[in-house]
């Protein structure tokens, strides 16, 4: 599936499809990790801690991947001659040639799903899910719980695993009649995590919540105060949460309002002996209690006042520097200097993200694999 470039002359025709330079942006920006996954699984090589990758062209049979060490800056229009010596190039072929019918999205998603079983994680599944809503209700000022009846394969016990729920979808047509292609391009969609999964002591049922941070008038929000009980939710696509690295070491979680599902569901199932820090940023003070009512792990229930040492809240404002703020509330938490952050799981906006991300890494000295930095949501 894959080849590697040894110099950079190509008889290739690049893709002239207009939302390439937004997927080669948005990828580049936030997806990193996948394409070192893909450099590791198609052209068996691990890239040191020290090298950034990017896709540095889209042509309809593959992605061509550059990989630098960070900080090089590779000049747009660059010729073999001026590429630096640092540059190494690797053909990710798609298994499917992009035309009319077969879209870049589904190309990407595939290698994707191919390289995560080939190195053994969880990936992302284009697979329709149906829950049947059971009840709903504010589990906290702005947080709107639905409880719903779950496929009795939903992982128990993944913290972050989210569904890409359809917020517009006809609920009230059968899913044996509904045409998946039929206005597909139309269909609104949100991800949405399942904060908790358990099985239903009488009824055997898998039982789960998801929980919808809402903020005005929008169409996630909308979507699930709208609802009722009895109502049908059609989920797209799974997406597990990267959570893997958490289970050792000193660990930093990083949390708004739309990632608080995944952080609480961690703490109450820490394994981990090293308790977390958690950093946990709201537009509401009074949603902190979202996480200070959760019941804890054993583990963390052990440790004396965790939730009152180790869960740092940040109320947000609009002139607060969110990533600022971030860093010195972990600074103050750190002072003493006994502790070292050894792995950051976060999820935030993609513009808090993007600086975190680069941030933390540095500071604490981190490798891809034990900084997850995530974008949960953007400005639009
Ligand atoms: C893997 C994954 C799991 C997720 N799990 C959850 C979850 O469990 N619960 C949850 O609530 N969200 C979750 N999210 C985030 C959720 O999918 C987005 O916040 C979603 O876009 C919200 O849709 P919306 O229709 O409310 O607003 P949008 O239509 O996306 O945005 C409308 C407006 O609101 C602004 N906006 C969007 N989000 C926020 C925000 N958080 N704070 C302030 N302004 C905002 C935008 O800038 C825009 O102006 C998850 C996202 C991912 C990727």
């Amino acid at each position: 599936m894959s080849q590697v470039f040894d110099q950079y002359h190509t008889d290739k025709v690049p893709l002239s499809v207009a939302a390439k330079i937004k997927f080669m942006n948005h990828v580049n920006d936030e997806h990193q990790d996948e394409l070192a996954l893909f450099v590791e699984a198609f052209a068996d090589t691990k890239l040191s801690n020290e090298m950034a990758v990017v896709v540095a062209e889209v042509y309809s049979d593959g992605l061509l991947l550059e990989a630098s060490v960070q900080n090089v800056e590779i000049l747009p229009n660059h010729k073999a001659e001026a590429l630096p010596d640092a540059v190494s190039q690797f053909f990710i072929e798609f298994e499917n040639v992009i035309d009319e019918t077969i879209t870049l999205k589904s190309q990407y998603i595939n290698l994707l799903q191919v390289a995560s079983k080939k190195l053994g994680k969880q990936a992302i599944k284009q697979q329709e899910r149906y829950f049947t809503v059971i009840d709903g209700y504010y589990a906290s000022p702005n947080m709107f719980r639905l409880v719903v009846a779950a496929p009795v394969d939903t992982p128990l016990n993944h913290a972050g695993y989210a569904y890409l729920f359809e917020v517009n979808a006809d609920v009230s047509v059968s899913h044996e009649s509904t045409n998946a292609s039929a206005n597909a391009s139309e269909k609104l969609q949100r991800y949405y995590t399942l904060r908790k999964v358990w099985q239903d002591a009488e009824t055997q049922q898998i039982q789960g919540w998801v929980d919808t941070y809402i903020h005005g008038d929008t169409p996630g929000g909308n979507w699930a105060r709208a609802v009722q009980a009895g109502t049908q939710l059609k989920s797209v696509r799974d997406y597990p949460e990267k959570i893997a690295h958490l289970n050792e070491g000193q660990c930093l979680l990083i949390c708004d309002e739309t990632s608080m599902p995944t952080v609480a569901n961690l703490l109450e199932n820490w394994q981990n002996p090293i308790a977390p820090i958690v950093i946990v940023m709201t537009n509401d003070g009074a949603e902190l209690s979202y996480l200070q009512e959760i019941e804890l792990s054993q583990t963390l229930a052990e440790i004396n006042s965790f939730k009152q040492d180790n869960i740092v809240h940040i109320l947000n404002t609009p002139s607060i520097d969110l990533p600022d703020a971030i860093v010195s509330a972990i600074d103050t938490r750190l002072e003493d200097g006994s502790i070292l952050i050894e792995k950051v799981w976060g999820a935030l906006s993609a513009a808090d993200a993007k600086i975190l991300r680069r941030q933390l890494k540095t500071k604490f000295d981190l490798s891809r694999q034990d900084m997850v930095m995530k974008v949960y949501w953007r400005t639009s």
